[in-house]
């Protein structure tokens, strides 16, 4: 195996298991590791630091996977590493009135660049480094033998791909090709979901234990929902009986699955907006026309794909909760969120402190919303905590 020295000192983070070593720590590559081969991490003392895998391409040059000295990177490495993330998710998994799961999550499961979500009988999978490429297909290999599912369809159309260097890929990887939409159950929901097509890897499943918080205060009540896609936050509020339920985003394809679940789940449609639209314009006039609702939810794309747009993302974080805010009277609620990892939570509180001001009202905060746990944040890797939110009511 090839060996990578760091420069001194830069042994610290490996030391405290960040999966993350920057090229800018890199002191010497003995010989010419491919990119996505395993590479042995030494300090600039010789000791042995950790296993990862090598890219000379990415700002990120080794991605750890294995700090125990010795330990082969072989077949029985990966059903181990996968075979402990899925039993990690047992307890979900045994529900019932939920088959819409991650079931691997990247560096948090220990395996950096692999997301494996479940819906149903399929697998959604995306491969977001050129270790996991490497290993491919052993890594499917393993995934039919522990979860025998009907297909696996890889949804590696990322942009963090093109940082590794390897090619965008979307098609069937494994057995049966799932049809153009699929039903999943969420909370006893049930959603179609398109997995070759859809957003991200079809859903977001990272949402739904913040979904039924927050359903438990719409009853009687009138909703908005911004970035809505497939309906997660509205269909749950119409589950609980609210009065009215308005639904923007400006994808089509979200728009015409939220509507096939409102029918699939036969909800009252007389009690549904969908609204294809800009969200930021959609409140402008619903501002300008002067409109009121009770809850307000926003949920919007990573506004900051990395730190350097850290001030651009704030305004427009500040801006959108602004035009929400406008939109609430006294005892009004704001669902408010960001899945910018660089984002992190007391950041957002700061950002929609501002907004708030501007907006001139006085909010309160009566929840912090988080990832749920089959998204699990590793301590040692802080950059894993993506998602937050926040309930505020307006005073
Ligand atoms: N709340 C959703 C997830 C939102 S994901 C759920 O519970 O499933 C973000 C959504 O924002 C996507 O559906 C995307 O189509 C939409 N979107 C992105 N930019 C937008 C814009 N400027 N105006 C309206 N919708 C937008």
């Amino acid at each position: 195996m090839l060996e990578i020295k760091l420069k001194k000192g830069k042994e610290k983070a490996v030391h405290q298991r960040h999966p993350w070593v920057f090229s800018g720590a890199l002191d010497k590559i003995m010989g010419k590791p491919e990119n996505g081969e395993v590479v042995k991490v030494i300090s600039a003392n010789n000791e042995f630091l950790a296993y990862g895998y090598f890219n000379g391409q990415s700002r990120v040059a080794v991605r750890l996977i294995e700090w125990e000295e010795g330990q082969e990177i072989d077949a029985a490495w990966y059903e181990h590493k996968i075979s402990a993330a899925v039993n990690a998710r047992a307890r979900l998994l045994k529900n019932k009135d939920t088959d819409a799961y991650r079931l691997i999550f990247s560096e948090a499961d220990f395996l950096p660049g692999l997301i494996v979500d479940q819906y149903a009988n399929f697998l959604s999978v995306q491969i977001l480094s050129a270790g996991i490429e490497k290993a491919k297909a052993i890594v499917i290999d393993i995934l039919v033998k522990l979860l025998n599912p009907k297909g696996i369809f890889d949804r590696s159309d990322a942009t963090a791909r093109t940082h590794e260097g390897i090619t965008a890929e979307n098609g069937l990887l494994w057995g049966e090709t799932p049809a153009a939409f699929i039903a999943v159950k969420e909370n006893g929901i049930t959603y179609h979901i398109n997995i070759a097509e859809g957003q991200k890897s079809g859903f977001y499943c990272d949402q739904r234990d913040n979904r039924s918080i927050l359903a438990a205060y719409t009853a009687g009540k009138s909703v908005l929902d911004c970035f809505s896609y497939s309906g997660g936050f509205s269909l749950n509020a119409l589950a609980q009986g609210a009065a009215q339920v308005t639904s923007v985003d400006s994808s089509p394809l979200a728009i015409e699955t939220l509507k096939q679940n409102i029918a699939l789940n036969e909800f009252d449609e007389t009690k549904h907006i969908a609204i294809q639209s800009d969200v930021n314009k959609q409140l402008r006039q619903f501002n300008d026309e002067g409109k009121k609702f009770d809850i307000v939810i926003l949920d919007p794309p990573k506004y900051a794909p990395s730190r350097s747009a850290l001030d651009r993302a704030a305004r427009a974080y500040k801006d959108l909760n602004r035009r929400g805010l406008m939109l609430l009277e006294s005892g009004g609620l704001l669902a408010t969120f960001s899945c910018s990892g660089a984002v992190d939570i007391e950041t957002f509180k700061q950002i929609i402190a501002w907004a708030a001001l501007d907006a001139g009202k006085e909010v309160q905060i009566i929840k912090q919303f988080c990832q749920p746990e089959d998204h699990p944040v590793r301590l040692s890797f802080p950059e894993g905590e993506y998602l937050k939110g926040l309930l505020l009511r307006v005073v």
